[in-house]
């Protein structure tokens, strides 16, 4: 299998060497030639399979340059009842008729993302080492991605990871799940300001592209091609389980912020897993929920964007959206060139509503979207509580309001729960009146010592931190 950039860049590449790669060399996203597609046959063959023999098939297919037995015990070793915490690995649910949510936040940090960032930390390991080098990953986080980073690379060999994030911002629990983490390869940097600034750094950092070479500089940002990949397999898992045969439609809703998990289901669907509709679920930072009503793509000020209770769908722009664009414009390169580049660099937006292709989104791919408010997500909590008996977290939330506005008599509408109530525990209080049950093994995390340094919102301050510890 080659990779493509999506900007139309000549070169075509393997796996291990996008693995490690952020953006390819013309700012486009990386995709696979073509999607693999799966029959029926293998379909019935899938659906018998334990989760991490299910992740090593549908991983094979894009991965040709890591021996199948390794690929094979990467996945063993990934995904384990002793890290997710079943057997099924993301069990579903039926929580009234026809609405399901399916598991995905039961790993060591309490959120969908482990499912792919555990995954990626032990490919890391492996190709570190295979090739002999070293990686030093500077990131930026507001709570999810960077724990799920630290938890998926603690104790990696090659591996280092510099996460910032804003001094005091993040939930209590969000700071102890990464501050009390003691080992060596692990450095928090709690920066003096706000997210943006942490984001600043990191790009800076990375312009200096002398630093970055001599430091072996890296990201594990959404946009990683093997992120999106591990992401396919919970859709068909989730399919498995909310069918008994292999005829039967199935619709997904997916609280959405750049694009990543939604993307995932768009690759499932295109290999030929029958996906019905992929529901778009936003809070009130809806550029996506307004691309899929109305044609035009409106890239968001930092002034317009707001914080919300559901905080991970807090975003301007969906980095990984110029993927689906792409396949929605027939792959042509240069119309996504016009669009992402000279459009949206210009103007801020680009504008599909009178072209054919917008109503392909739907029609040919599927997409639906809803849009949530922060009333929303306490209401759908009280009363998912109040019939269900079941706790879900505010990003949750948006989907399950969102999935009810999309179903379809007999086509199963599986929600991804895409963090644990805990998490949140703010947003659940305020709607409840108490908190959320915590995990046994997060028992009195506030009270673990604290490994973490304070820094200035500068750049020279983060590169000397970095230089200091990189022996
Ligand atoms: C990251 C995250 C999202 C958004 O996922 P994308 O892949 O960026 O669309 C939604 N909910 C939670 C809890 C998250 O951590």
């Amino acid at each position: 299998m080659n990779y493509l950039s999506t900007r139309g860049h000549p070169d075509r590449k393997r796996f291990c060497e996008i693995l490690l790669e952020g953006l390819a060399p013309d700012g486009g996203l990386y995709l696979p030639e073509h999607y693999p597609q799966v029959d029926t046959a293998a379909l019935a063959r899938w659906r018998e399979l334990p989760y991490a023999e299910l992740a090593f098939e549908i991983l094979s297919l894009y991965i040709d340059d890591i021996p199948p037995a390794d690929l094979k015990a990467i996945c063993a070793k990934t995904y384990t009842a002793e890290v997710f915490g079943s057997d099924e690995i993301v069990p579903l649910r039926e929580l009234e008729d026809g609405v399901y949510l399916e598991a995905l936040s039961n790993g060591p940090t309490l959120a969908f993302k482990d499912m792919a960032m555990q995954l990626l930390g032990n490919l890391f390991e492996y190709e570190l080492a295979r090739r002999g080098a070293e990686l030093n990953i500077l990131g930026a986080t507001s709570g999810d991605t960077g724990s799920a980073a630290e938890y998926a690379m603690r104790g990696k060999k090659g591996v280092r990871v510099f996460m910032t994030s804003p001094d005091g911002r993040m939930s209590p629990f969000q700071q102890a799940q990464m501050f009390s983490l003691q080992d060596q390869n692990i450095h928090n940097i709690a920066i003096s300001g706000v997210f943006d600034d942490c984001q600043d750094i990191v790009k800076a950092v990375s312009n200096d592209l002398g630093f970055k070479r001599k430091y072996r500089i890296g990201t594990v940002n959404s946009i990683n091609w093997a992120r999106l990949l591990a992401q396919v397999v919970y859709y068909f898992a989730g399919y498995f389980q909310a069918t008994a045969s292999n005829d039967k439609p199935v619709s997904f809703t997916v609280p959405s912020g750049n694009f990543g998990n939604v993307c995932a289901g768009h690759v499932a669907r295109m290999m030929g897993l029958p996906i019905q509709t992929l529901v778009v679920a936003t809070n009130e930072n809806d550029v996506l929920d307004e691309f899929f009503r109305t044609g035009i793509y409106r890239v968001r000020a930092a002034a317009d964007t707001h914080e919300t209770s559901s905080p991970s769908m807090d975003i301007s722009k969906a980095s990984n959206f110029e993927r689906f664009v792409f396949d929605l414009v027939g792959r042509d390169a240069g119309k996504l060139r016009s669009l992402f580049v000279d459009e949206l660099g210009r103007h801020g937006r680009f504008d599909l509503s009178a072209d054919p292709a917008f109503r392909q989104a739907a029609e040919r791919f599927g997409f639906k979207s809803s849009r949530s408010t922060h009333a929303d997500r306490l209401a759908t909590i009280r009363d998912t509580d109040k019939r269900f008996a079941t706790l879900v977290d505010p990003h949750t939330a948006d989907g399950l309001k969102a999935a009810r506005e999309h179903l379809a008599p007999g086509v199963p509408m599986v929600v991804l729960e895409t963090a644990l109530p805990i998490k949140f525990a703010a947003t659940l209080v305020e709607a409840l009146g108490h908190e959320p049950a915590r995990p046994a093994r997060f028992e009195g995390i506030e009270a673990l010592p604290k490994r973490v340094v304070k820094l200035p919102a500068d750049a020279e301050a983060v590169k000397a931190y970095i230089a200091q510890n990189c022996d």
